[in-house]
């Protein structure tokens, strides 16, 4: 057979193909809408890896690597129209109007607006203690499944809404108008009920990532950047860079073309950002990527915010890299999303533009209509959560007072208290002396470091940790994920051994002497212990201004 015929073949196959990926695609459509209609993630991973087993199964076996390659184009490129379908068709068919400024919501805070957070899980939402720092409405969470949205959305009790996962894109059809930076994201995260009836969506995480960029102070002019995840917040930092000039952008995904087991390709990358909830709270010290490799990284943003450092930031903290977690983004979205709320950012009142342009590179880059207060209100509140959330770690010589000067700071804070000593008891059914005479200190040690890996991963407690908690480098990690390290120093000849079996066996002055660089490593503030343990607690509360 000659080459021509062979070509020939070829083109009436592809002539099939290209109807049938078609004829894939337009199913792809019905259940782009039935999945926003029902309130279901775009990618369904546990039902695209059934299928790529069904299809290699089906393949003939020695093309199966050739296929299962084909497949997992067609997987990523299928997503993606159905999240482009998402956003344009629903767009069309809903008639929604794409606005460039917000429009005024249907009732002012001064009449008792009602404000909230909708999503499926918001146990442990940071969102009502930031809106209430922002301003003075009252903002309630609205926990909703799936089955409830429509319902609530039509018919609920609020007057705007910011809403989180899973419902940014499942929003979208009963928006009547959305803004231009929705319409391009494919998602929102801001709602505002309309006098006139109606909803009306914006997606304020383009701001909030502009700001958390901008205040990072690095440029993305000309650099790779890479996107872990290809969901919404990636959709918005996916924008955010494109306007910034960024060089070539990639997204990072589980099953696409571009995935982790060959992340080594994107070595080259400058700016890394978590756009995944990988690392977050309760799945704290996980991290997508090595930053080993990554020898041109100039920056590592990371979306999540619970903990403070997720374990992608603790490692770019190591390697020297520019970084920031995603508490800054979150107060900047909400801040925005509760201008639009109270009506400051509608039609008749947008926010004065700043005074002369500024580049890219400058940490004032942040976005041409905030103003300086908005600024500097944002940064006030992002310090204050901060204080919030951070717990207090104790750390100091058996018998300084942690444990006592922790549980009374707990009760004068109002936070909740853990001991780490009492977790390890409580854990092995017997005291700590004991663990250590029966057991040893190494498997006391290692008892220690797991009762502080669930204590550390908590937001706004007080932690009393054991004398010898400095004697592991990982609790150290531990402890910078999300909490501020407070020394209480007590002088050796002032300490009681009883019920100490460590300064009984090594006597606590040398104890002393062998740990107090350590203390003084891992701590930011030294307190004196005073004879009054109410004194102490004071004393703690007051240097942290919490
Ligand atoms: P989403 O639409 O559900 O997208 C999540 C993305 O993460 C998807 O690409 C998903 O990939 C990927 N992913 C999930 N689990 C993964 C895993 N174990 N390994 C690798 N990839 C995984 O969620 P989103 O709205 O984009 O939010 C993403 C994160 O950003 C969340 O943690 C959210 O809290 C945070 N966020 C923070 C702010 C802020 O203001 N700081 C704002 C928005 C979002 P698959 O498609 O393969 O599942």
């Amino acid at each position: 057979m000659g080459l021509d015929e062979l070509r020939w073949r070829i083109d009436a196959l592809d002539d099939e193909i290209v109807k049938l990926i078609c004829a894939r695609l337009r199913v792809c459509a019905d259940i782009a809408s039935y999945k926003a209609e029902n309130g279901l993630p775009v990618h369904d991973p546990e039902r695209e890896g059934r299928k790529q087993a069904d299809v290699l199964v089906k393949a003939d076996e020695d093309l199966r690597g050739y296929v299962g390659a084909v497949y997992s184009r067609i997987f990523e490129q299928s997503r993606e129209f159905q999240k482009a379908w998402q956003r344009t068709m629903h767009d069309t068919r809903h008639q929604k109007t794409i606005v460039s400024a917000a429009p005024l919501c249907d009732a002012s805070p001064q009449v008792g607006a009602r404000f909230g957070v909708l999503g499926a899980r918001l146990g442990h939402s940071y969102s009502p203690l930031i809106h209430a720092l922002l301003a003075d409405y009252e903002y309630r969470i609205f926990e909703k499944g799936p089955e409830e949205l429509e319902g609530f959305l039509l018919e609920g009790d609020f007057d705007g809404l910011n809403v989180t996962i899973p419902y940014k894109e499942a929003v979208l059809p009963y928006c009547t108008s959305i803004s231009s930076e929705a319409a391009r994201i494919g998602a929102v995260n801001t709602l505002i009920r309309l006098a006139g009836g109606g909803l009306y969506g914006d997606n304020t995480d383009y701001y909030g990532f502009s700001y958390m960029l901008g205040r990072l102070g690095v440029s993305v002019k000309g650099r790779k950047a890479l996107i872990l995840g290809d969901g919404g917040a990636a959709a918005a930092v996916r924008a955010v860079l494109s306007d910034r000039g960024a060089g070539e952008i990639v997204n990072i995904t589980r099953r696409g073309a571009d995935n982790y087991g060959d992340i080594d390709r994107h070595f080259d990358a400058g700016v890394i950002i978590n756009a995944t909830p990988v690392g977050m709270y309760p799945g704290n010290g996980a991290s997508l990527v090595d930053l080993g490799g990554f020898r041109s990284c100039e920056a590592v943003l990371d979306l999540v915010y619970n903990p403070l450092k997720t374990e992608l930031i603790l490692q770019a903290e190591d390697e020297g890299i520019p970084c920031e977690g995603g508490l800054r983004m979150l107060v900047a979205q909400a801040k925005r999303a509760s201008e639009i709320f109270i009506g400051c950012r509608g039609a008749g009142g947008v926010a004065e533009p700043r005074k002369g342009g500024v580049p890219d590179s400058a940490p004032g880059h942040i976005d041409p209509c905030a103003s300086n207060e908005s600024i500097a209100l944002i940064e006030r509140v992002v310090g204050t959560a901060r204080r919030k959330v951070k717990n207090i770690a104790l750390i100091g010589m058996p018998g300084c007072g942690k444990t006592s000067v922790g549980r009374r700071l707990a009760e004068i804070t109002g936070r909740e208290f853990f001991d780490t000593d009492e977790l390890v008891a409580l854990e092995a059914g017997k005291g700590v002396e004991r663990i250590i005479a029966e057991d040893g200190e190494d498997a006391f040690r290692g008892m220690e470091e797991a009762a502080l890996m669930d204590a550390a991963k908590m937001s706004g407690c007080v932690i009393a940790t054991g004398g010898g908690i400095v004697k592991r480098e990982a609790n150290r990690r531990l402890l910078r994920q999300n909490s501020v390290v407070v020394f209480i120093d007590r002088a050796p000849d002032e300490l009681p051994a009883d019920g100490r079996p460590l300064s009984q066996l090594h006597g606590a002055g040398r104890l002393y002497g062998e740990r107090l660089p350590l203390y003084l490593e891992w701590s930011e503030h030294k307190i004196t212990a005073r004879s009054d343990v109410g004194r102490t607690a004071a004393a703690v509360k007051e240097v942290l201004g919490v």
